[in-house]
Formats: structure tokens, sequence, C-alpha cells
């Protein structure tokens, strides 16, 4: 499968991660749309967060986004998951945006 989110999670392109657990990788969006822009992406496949039903993923995916947007964030942050073409989503591995107008 090409997929540009497995290869970032298996390390294939060199990509910076901001803190890693687990389950799930956090690194800086290329396009931030925020100050702070990062992405927390599970490391096993799925198209979408509506796929994401395995309770240990979904588990290690929201202590990743507790971590990011407490160390990353002043508190204050939008938390969002586009799921469908129609709705945004580009790439088609499930990733949180993390996004805040404040540093911490
Ligand atoms: P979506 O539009 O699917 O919700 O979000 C995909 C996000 O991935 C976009 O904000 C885009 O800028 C980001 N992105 C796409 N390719 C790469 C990449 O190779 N590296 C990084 N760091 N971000 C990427
Ligand atoms: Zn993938």
């Amino acid at each position: 499968m090409d997929c540009i989110f497995c290869k970032i999670v298996s390390g294939e392109f060199g990509t910076e991660f901001v803190t890693q657990n687990e389950h799930a990788v956090a690194f800086k969006d290329i396009n931030p749309q925020a100050k702070v822009h990062i992405l927390v992406v599970p490391r096993d496949h799925t198209s979408n967060v509506s796929e994401l039903d395995s309770a240990d993923s979904l588990l290690g995916l929201f202590e990743l986004i507790r971590e990011v947007a407490k160390e990353q964030t002043d508190g204050q942050f939008r938390l969002q998951f586009n799921t469908g073409s129609r709705e945004g989503q580009s790439v088609f591995h499930t990733h949180a945006h993390v996004l805040s107008a404040q540093s911490n």
C-alpha cells in the first residue's frame, strides 16, 4: 500500500516526531494552518477515525493527543478529524489535527 503516513510512521522519510507512544506518533504538519499545527497519527493503518475500533488504539491515540495539547499549546486548541474527501480529508490514514493560536 502506498500510504504517505505509513511511510512517515515507519521512519522512511526521517520525519522528526514531536512525541510518540506505543500506538501513535505526532509530527508537525508540513503546511501549518495555525501557530501550532501537529498531526497525531496511529501507527497502524486505518483510513479514517470511524474505522478505529480497537480500545487500545483509541486510548493510545487520545493519550498522545492530550500530551501534545498539554506540551505544545497553552491549553486552548482545536482537535479535528477530517473524514472523507468532501469533508476535507486528503490523506487516507487516520490522523487528528491539533491546532492552536498559541504555543506553550
Ligand atoms: P487532511 O487534509 O487529510 O485532514 O490532512 C492531511 C494533512 O497532512 C494536511 O494538513 C497536510 O498539510 C499534511 N501532510 C501531507 N503530507 C505531509 C507530509 O509529507 N509531511 C507532513 N508533516 N505533513 C503532511
Ligand atoms: Zn497508512
